[in-house]
């Protein structure tokens, strides 16, 4: 099986300024077009100008995809020093790439620190399909919900990150990928849908994306943006645990497309399994799904169940789960449990999960058992982490982040 594995020095970037000092500049990333006014405004654009700079900057930032000023050939130079004296939309560090021999990407990235705080990391998996090719994207550094089978649910909340961080995970794929046009490419050209690379987005990273709501929907707005980024709402899906009152503001403000983790069908199980059920009950969740705007069977809600052996594998279960979903468009994703160190659960056998899934896919669900890519880079983190006793702390961190990351994309 061959793995490569690229590391990429920071060296140009930290040349830029001393070792472990922020970048004072602001990014301009994540900001709407609102808010890219107001960041020229600050810099003295008189307002009659304002909406078509906010324009060329769009164009320029998720169109063409550039990540340095001085690309920015239509906009005078002056403008451009004055751009680059406050703001930046230099794209995070790449700590580290892996290319697992199915294709399947995961990038490390390290953020610069917010003001006083310290350098976060969050990895980012690319997964190439026939016909398609899904962005997995993180949320939050850690999670403050505590699933039982959940690695990133062993790791305390860090902090939220920002909606431009969130874009920038899709940036970075998309430049490794050689997602956006080149430079060849006439001005204004977008590469067309059927072209691109990543084809879809999901939230299912590291954290609860309705936990850092605002910042989400920011960046979901702008990936959506038909103008820019233009992924399709229908090719976007956000992931979450059950945060109700937050699953109708997706409705209502996002519009994307909505999976449940739902693992368990009882809610004295899912209350051990996924503690925000003794918040959210199965009730008020499964209610909050059933007003979820535009369902159809073109438009259905994943429900994910992950395959604890003799925990929720059963086909009791699957019956229950049938009688649970009953009258809501609806396809069930079943997830063989990946084990992390310490994990006090074991992945069914492949004969119950198959058993499980005809049952459910018999009452009519599609039930796709969801295949593990990427295993060989999983395998060699496992590897590693009993390597990287020996290794320096901070290599030590980011691996363990990484171990962390790799959770949900089995
Ligand atoms: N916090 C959100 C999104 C991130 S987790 C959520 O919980 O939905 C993405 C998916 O991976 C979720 O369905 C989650 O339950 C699942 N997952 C977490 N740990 C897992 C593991 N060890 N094996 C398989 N799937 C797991
Ligand atoms: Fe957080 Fe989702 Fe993991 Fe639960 S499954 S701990 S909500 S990341």
């Amino acid at each position: 099986m061959s793995v490569s594995i690229d590391t990429f020095e920071p060296a140009r970037r930290a040349a830029l300024r001393p070792a472990g000092t922020a970048d004072a500049r602001r990014p301009l990333i994540g900001l709407d077009r609102a808010g890219l006014a107001e960041a020229l405004a600050e810099i003295g654009v008189p307002e009659r100008q304002r909406r078509m700079r906010v324009q060329q900057l769009w164009h320029w930032l998720y169109v063409r995809g550039v990540s340095d000023f001085s690309a920015m050939f239509n906009i005078s130079r002056e403008l451009r020093t004055a751009l680059d004296a406050r703001f930046t939309i230099a794209r995070p560090e790449i700590a580290e790439e892996q290319v697992s021999a199915d294709g399947t990407r995961k990038w490390l990235l390290r953020f610069p620190p917010r003001g006083a705080g310290r350098p976060v990391e969050v990895e980012t998996v690319y997964i190439p399909e026939d016909g398609r090719g899904t962005l997995c994207v993180s949320s939050q550094v850690g999670c403050t919900l505590t699933c039982s089978f959940c690695h990133t649910g062993t790791q305390k909340l860090v902090r939220n990150l920002t909606a431009g961080e969130i874009l920038d995970q899709l940036l970075v794929a998309r430049d490794r990928l050689g997602d956006f046009p080149d430079a060849a490419t006439p001005d204004g050209a977008i590469v067309p849908a059927a072209g691109r690379k990543v084809t879809n987005i999901v939230m299912m990273g590291m954290g609860e994306p309705l936990y850092n709501f605002d910042n989400v929907k920011q960046a979901l707005l702008i990936a959506s943006d038909g103008e820019g980024l233009s992924l399709s709402k229908r090719r976007i899906t956000l992931s979450t645990s059950g945060v109700v009152p937050e699953i109708y503001r997706t409705g209502e403000e996002i519009g994307v497309m909505l999976a449940i983790s739902l693992h368990a069908v009882r809610d004295e199980l899912r209350d051990e399994l996924v503690p925000i059920n003794k918040k959210y009950p199965l009730e008020a969740l499964l209610e909050a799904c059933r007003a979820y705007p535009g369902l159809s069977n073109a438009r259905r809600i994943t429900f994910e169940y992950v395959m604890l052996k003799g925990v929720n594998d059963s086909l009791d279960d699957a019956r229950a789960l049938v009688r649970l979903l009953r009258g809501i468009p609806a396809k069930i994703n079943l997830i063989p449990f990946n084990p992390w160190p310490g994990s006090r659960y074991e992945c069914s056998d492949w004969e119950a999960i198959e058993a499980f899934a005809e049952h459910v896919n018999r009452a009519g669900y599609a039930s796709p058992i969801r295949t593990p890519r990427g295993r060989d880079i999983l395998a060699a983190c496992g590897q590693l982490k009993s390597e990287s006793e020996r290794l320096r702390k901070a290599d030590r961190l980011a691996l363990e982040a990484m171990m962390i990351a790799g959770h949900g994309e089995a």
